[in-house]
């Protein structure tokens, strides 16, 4: 891969081990890896000048569900509580193909693309028409997004007493066969992977305690990870004690859904003692505050859980529920809702960015991404803060507090994904237009 140097960033925050922020250096990006950061280094090939440039680790999106961005602003669903949206878009999802996986997702990773985004999971749980986790992952390798798709799943039907309708949901055999299939065919668990896959039941209310448990076995059989939506709301922590007679946390002590390769999404409602034992395990948590606004779910106690020492990544949530995917309004987002429950000094805008890069990298296994050091993987954002919103500012803690919303530039392992705020590896104008046209047919 030709050699890239990034020359005069103004600013560099490196979210490296010392928290290191630079101002004025260059930083050479050879196959893939951040080869050295200095001042006045010599080109070799192709330099892209960041005067004026803020620069920050990529950003880690540790939560979504890309195929949602063709069913965003629904009416019906635009007002519901988490039950009745799920039920309102539930018949709207079962008629998706692999085309509409495929085009949804791309948008979605533009989106993230454009809002610094490098690394990103996906969570997929249903698989209408002949769907599969590859459309997803095609999608991904397409736009070249370093991508951890998980292989979600639903079981219990409306006739079970579940959510989904019947014809959504899936036998709980050919989910472990096909999660087996995904994981000898896309997993890569080396330095630098561009491609790693989880196993994600979509959430306890929607498979049984038996398949929790096999996905657990089968995920530390194969060493990948494990990941679901957990405590999300009132009526979720009600469910649980009616139907499973224990909170959450507890339910997923029981069932060996504890751990570092464990990851949570939302978590609103833990309470202490599932605070603690997410802290003694390493259980990480996707924070998606946009999600949790957006649904009255409630704020998560993201101040309590990094303060206990539990993992904690970032998370735009499903494009249905938020309804708009743009990372870096996530971490200030992230940095709001704490202030709103906690005070002004809750969060810092250089700790919602540090959860945004370095704490989702961390919780998702990747200690070769998230941060600006040598030897690290050449994921970069390249923010202009010449332009308006960053007018007048005195600090880069501007990118959360003021803006810009967009990137200029951004690397992934080492190639420019976006160049002048344009996503540069796909005819994004052809997938708008495509999505469009889809979304019309759904609505008829
Ligand atoms: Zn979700």
């Amino acid at each position: 891969m030709p050699e890239i140097l990034i020359r005069n960033a103004s600013h560099v925050v490196t979210m490296d081990d010392r928290r290191r922020e630079l101002a004025g250096v260059d930083i050479r990006l050879v196959d893939g890896v951040i080869a050295e950061i200095g001042q006045g280094l010599s080109a070799k090939g192709e330099v892209v000048g960041a005067e004026g440039c803020v620069v920050t680790p990529g950003l880690v999106n540790t939560h979504h569900h890309l195929f949602q961005t063709l069913t965003r602003a629904v009416p019906g669903a635009q007002d519901a509580l988490l039950f009745g949206w799920l039920q309102k878009l539930y018949p709207i999802w079962s008629r998706f193909s692999p085309e509409e996986i495929f085009v949804s997702a791309q948008i979605g990773l533009a989106e993230l693309m454009l809002s610094g985004c490098t690394l990103t999971s996906d969570h997929l749980y249903l698989f209408p028409n002949g769907s599969r986790l590859d459309d997803t992952i095609a999608a991904a390798a397409e736009i070249g997004m370093r991508f951890h798709p998980t292989r979600g799943a639903m079981s219990i039907g409306e006739s079970d007493g579940g959510l989904p309708p019947d014809a959504m949901v899936e036998r709980e055999d050919a989910i472990l066969k096909d999660a087996i299939r995904l994981v000898d065919r896309f997993h890569d668990p080396s330095e630098g992977s561009m491609c790693r896959v989880g196993i994600a039941p979509c959430s306890p209310f929607s498979v049984s305690r038996d398949l929790m448990r096999e996905a657990a076995l089968l995920a530390r059989d194969k060493k990948v990870m494990l990941h679901t939506h957990l405590a999300e709301n009132d009526e979720d922590i009600a469910y649980s004690l009616e139907r499973f007679g224990c909170r959450p946390g507890q339910y997923a002590e029981e069932l060996g859904w504890v751990g570092d390769d464990v990851w949570h999404a939302h978590c609103v409602k833990l309470d202490g003692d599932e605070i603690g034992l997410f802290a003694r395990t390493r259980t990480g948590v996707a924070h998606c505050p946009c999600s949790n606004c957006r649904l009255g779910s409630g704020i998560a106690p993201v101040r309590a859980l990094r303060d206990a020492g539990v993992p904690v990544g970032l998370g735009v949530d499903g494009s249905a529920s938020n309804d708009a995917g743009n990372l870096v309004l996530e971490a200030r987002q992230a940095m709001l809702m704490q202030r709103v429950s906690r005070g002004a000094d809750a969060m810092s805008a250089r700790e919602a960015l540090e959860i945004a890069t370095r704490g989702g990298a961390e919780m998702l296994g990747r200690d070769d991404c998230g941060q600006i050091a040598v030897g690290k993987r050449a994921d970069l954002a390249l923010w202009d803060v010449g332009g308006l919103e960053s007018a007048g500012s005195w600090d880069p803690a501007a990118l959360l507090l003021a803006g810009p919303l967009r990137v200029r530039d951004l690397f992934i392992e080492g190639r420019q994904v976006v160049r002048g705020g344009q996503v540069a590896t796909i005819d994004l104008p052809r997938v708008i237009a495509r999505q469009n046209a889809l979304a019309r047919q759904l609505a008829t």
